[in-house]
């Protein structure tokens, strides 16, 4: 690690201890992810109320302009240590796998029949997520994107975007989807390092990886990857690595994960021995994948996403721009305004879309409290706090002390003209202390 990555990690960790007198280790720890409003409490409605209530919030919404999301829960096989809703395509599941088009046709249709107002207003993205949606097909996303383009406004500049593992793309599979309209792709590659591949279970090799996305990039794509702190015998050099050949392969943004446990994959960290990782270890190289994609030319895009170039990572940014959020599929979250619902489960979904419903699990129309939080929660997910809804929700003084305290712990930074803030990798480490210091002890009260 060159001098000036050891300088400012120095400085970021100088920046945690000046304010914490406990071992480092034990600050580090303190790491948490941001939960949605529906893991913190019991959605409110359901049933013909919520869908009144959706109808409402999306006709209400002042939002111009509104993002799609679309979830595909099937993946060729199951990685272990993968927390997303997905399952593996066993024989048995072929079927279910034959009519999940079909169901988000559906669902597609029920939005366009019941929620007119969506017609009117600007789509700015149709994001496919998952698991791997390429498990459909081209053809199954190709019936899904035109039902889409049936009920609502796919404009010269929506964009289309999916995210995908590298062994179901080739260049047949990305000429296709490019002639559907695709631009941008996500690539789940996780390291490109073969030892680290062959331990997670990947089939092909990072060589084979690299190749996919060159032919991508030159393609016309706008690639995006992705990097996991603290998957096995994944180190510093190999970070480094897997940074610079993504980069000169043309990857316009880099996500950067860790590892996190969950009971979906607490046996990859059984297996692994990563019950009681090196956190310091962990963080060291947290921070070293946000400097290097910095010196690479990338800025942040949302804390934990940097990029540059044509990426703008529109439905992950969709908060920040102010935009709603229609979502499609089984687990699927969305929102309009300050309403928030929710899809259940894949045989609930199912079940209930088969008989002409839109599968949801529930929905929740936030507190004011709640609402402020969120606004702010905004800024500081968007990795560019602006200091003037601080002012204006928690007044001056308290602000003031805040983003003194936030400069100080070395989570935030001030640009240069003085003019904003941008979120430093320690931010994005603590994402969730920053969210806790502007969440009242009861956010759900009224006032
Ligand atoms: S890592 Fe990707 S391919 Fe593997 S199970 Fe998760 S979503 Fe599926």
């Amino acid at each position: 690690m060159s001098e000036s990555f050891v300088e400012r990690i120095k400085q970021q960790e100088e920046g945690l201890r000046r304010f914490d007198p406990r071992p480092f280790s034990e600050i580090l720890k303190e790491r948490a992810m941001p939960k949605p409003l529906w893991a913190q409490r019991p959605m409110t409605d359901s049933g013909s109320v919520l869908e009144e209530q959706i109808v409402k919030a999306a006709a209400a919404s002042p939002a111009d302009a509104f993002c799609i999301y679309i979830h595909v829960p099937y993946c060729r096989t199951r990685c272990g240590y993968c927390d997303c809703y997905s399952f593996p395509l066993t024989p048995s599941r072929l079927p279910d796998l034959a009519v999940y088009p079909g169901l988000l046709e559906k669902e597609i249709s029920w939005w366009g029949r019941n929620v007119p107002s969506l017609r009117e207003k600007r789509l700015s993205t149709i994001h496919f997520g998952g698991g791997t949606p390429l498990m459909v097909g081209t053809e199954g996303l190709a019936r899904v994107v035109e039902t889409v383009q049936n009920f609502f406004k796919v404009k010269e500049n929506t964009e289309l975007a999916l995210e995908s593992t590298s062994s179901d793309l080739n260049e047949k599979v990305l000429d296709d989807l490019m002639r559907l309209g695709f631009t941008r792709l996500h690539i789940g590659v996780q390291s490109l390092r073969d030892p680290v591949r062959r331990a997670i279970g990947r089939r092909e090799s990072g060589l084979q990886v690299l190749r996919k996305i060159r032919y991508a990039v030159e393609s016309g794509w706008a690639v995006s990857s992705d990097i996991i702190i603290g998957l096995p015998q994944y180190g510093e050099e190999d970070i480094a690595a897997d940074v610079e050949e993504m980069m000169d392969a043309g990857v316009e943004g880099l996500s950067i994960y860790e590892l996190v446990r969950s009971p979906r994959n607490r046996a990859f960290f059984e297996r692994h021995g990563l019950l009681d990782p090196d956190i310091t270890a962990m963080w060291r190289q947290y921070q070293y994948a946000f400097w290097l994609s910095e010196n690479a030319g990338c800025s942040l895009k949302i804390y934990n996403h940097m990029a540059k170039g044509r990426d703008d990572n529109r439905y992950f940014t969709s908060p920040s721009r102010g935009e709603d959020l229609l979502s499609f599929g089984t687990i699927a979250d969305g929102y309009f305004g300050e309403y928030l619902y929710r899809h259940a489960e894949l045989p609930e979904y199912r079940s209930a879309v088969e008989q002409g419903y839109p599968g949801f699990l529930g929905g929740m129309l936030r507190t004011e409290t709640e609402s402020r939080v969120a606004c702010l929660e905004r800024e500081i997910r968007g990795g560019r706090p602006d200091p003037e809804p601080f002012i204006r929700l928690l007044g001056p003084e308290k602000a003031l002390t805040l983003f003194q305290n936030w400069i100080g712990r070395g989570y935030l930074r001030v640009s240069a003209d003085g003019e904003s803030t941008e979120l430093l990798p320690n931010g994005s480490w603590f994402i969730m202390k920053m969210i806790d210091d502007i969440t009242p002890t009861d956010p759900r009260a009224p006032g």
